[in-house]
């Protein structure tokens, strides 16, 4: 059996000494602490830095890293310890993982592994495993073409929310596929390089409108409910309010806002709101904000000493890229982010559920031989569910 570390590592290095060109670095590279991941034995490195982009791609090629990463922030000397370096301001960066998106099944398809006696799973009754009992099981998950579909929309709505309400523009923004489940945006070169902890935690509260009075604003109980419809927020308003109402009328009231004229807007909600109580209200009111809010995570916003994945890198835990999106629409994260190729390897799995890649179906396996395309067989790899018979 060949180490399924040194099999990675291999395939890592092939692939950024065969695609060094394709590497780009972050802008203002010196001033940034560079961190990464080693596959044997696994370690952090940090308080890295890097000269030039030629220390880069060498970094690449020598070190072959399981993951890497650069900090978010800027610094006179980013290899000193974090107290004694200066810090000179920071990218504003955000993180759309499909962990944080309400459950759907059709999202990720989830794999559970018993470590005390190595079977795999799809499901899993009272935490425990089904044939030794243990309860000492860790969960993978896959996520499926759907799921990052429906991550791809949270960005949208993020982008549109930066632009139109804090004024950051288009060309400032970067949008990218994690490597994993999920997206990450970063702003570079803005008015809110120099901003705070505590700025990024009010950015992130009115993001995820976290204890933001959306509710308590509308729900002024000190007007009737036949005369709410006066003073509701209408659709063409500014910032929430008018997202709030958007959505308020297509999903409650239920009609498509095409033309929108005051009149008849407000004597629709006249009519609406003859029919209902203030609790109703609540309810529909709670279901919009749950809807519209976006599902950062509030710790990679807020954090201002941050390392985050580098674009273009390798994800260790998957062998997709870290890759940059220029159009969303058409963007395909399953197809996009490969970087391996279509060699066929033999590889021992373990488990593995359906899966897709480069529109090709792999699966379900279970305890068995199979030839894969190496894209397919590193895919594996690196989720632990397969084992390397033979090097590329
Ligand atoms: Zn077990």
């Amino acid at each position: 059996m060949i180490e399924k570390d040194d099999f990675l590592k291999k395939a890592f290095r092939r692939y950024y000494y065969e695609n060094i060109n394709k590497i780009c670095a972050p802008q203002r590279l010196p001033e940034r602490e560079i961190g990464y991941l080693t596959f044997y034995p696994e370690k952090m490195i940090r308080h890295v830095t890097l000269k030039n982009e030629g220390e880069l791609k060498a970094l690449l090629v020598h070190e072959a890293p399981k993951s890497v990463y650069y900090s978010t922030a800027y610094y006179d000397d980013p290899s000193a310890p974090i107290n004694s370096r200066l810090w000179k301001g920071a990218d504003l960066v955000f993180d759309i993982d499909l962990d944080h998106m309400p459950f759907k099944e059709n999202h990720m398809t989830f794999i559970y592994i018993c470590n005390s006696c190595n079977s795999f799973f799809a499901d899993l009754n009272n935490k425990r495993c089904s044939l030794c009992g243990s309860e000492k099981i860790t969960t993978a998950n896959i996520p499926t073409k759907e799921g990052l579909e429906y991550g791809k929309d949270e960005i949208i709505r993020l982008i549109d929310i930066l632009t139109e309400d804090f004024g950051i523009g288009k060309d400032k923004i970067k949008i990218y596929f994690s490597g994993k489940r999920g997206y990450h945006l970063t702003v570079e070169n803005s008015l809110y390089e120099d901003v705070d902890q505590n700025f990024r935690l009010e950015l992130s509260d009115y993001l995820t409108l976290n204890g933001f009075k959306l509710l308590n604003t509308i729900l002024n109980r000190n007007v009737p409910i036949n005369d709410l419809h006066q003073i509701f927020p209408l659709p063409h308003e500014k910032g929430w309010m008018g997202r709030l109402s958007k959505s308020f009328f297509e999903d409650i009231i239920g009609i498509k806002l095409e033309n929108w004229d005051e009149t008849y807007l407000r004597s629709l909600l006249q009519k609406y709101f003859s029919t209902i109580t203030y609790k109703d209200l609540q309810l529909s009111l709670e279901k919009v904000i749950d809807k519209i809010k976006i599902r950062i995570d509030t710790n990679v916003t807020t954090d201002i000493h941050r390392i985050f994945r580098m674009p273009e890198t390798l994800h260790g835990e998957t062998g997709l890229l870290k890759k940059r999106i220029t159009n969303i629409d058409t963007f395909h994260p399953l197809v996009d982010a490969i970087a391996f190729s279509q060699e066929p390897i033999k590889v021992y799995v373990d488990y593995a559920p359906r899966f897709e890649l480069n529109e090709q179906i792999f699966g379900p396996y279970k305890k068995e031989e199979v030839i894969l395309p190496e894209m397919a067989a590193v895919f594996l790899i690196c989720m632990g569910l397969a084992k390397p018979l033979e090097f590329p």
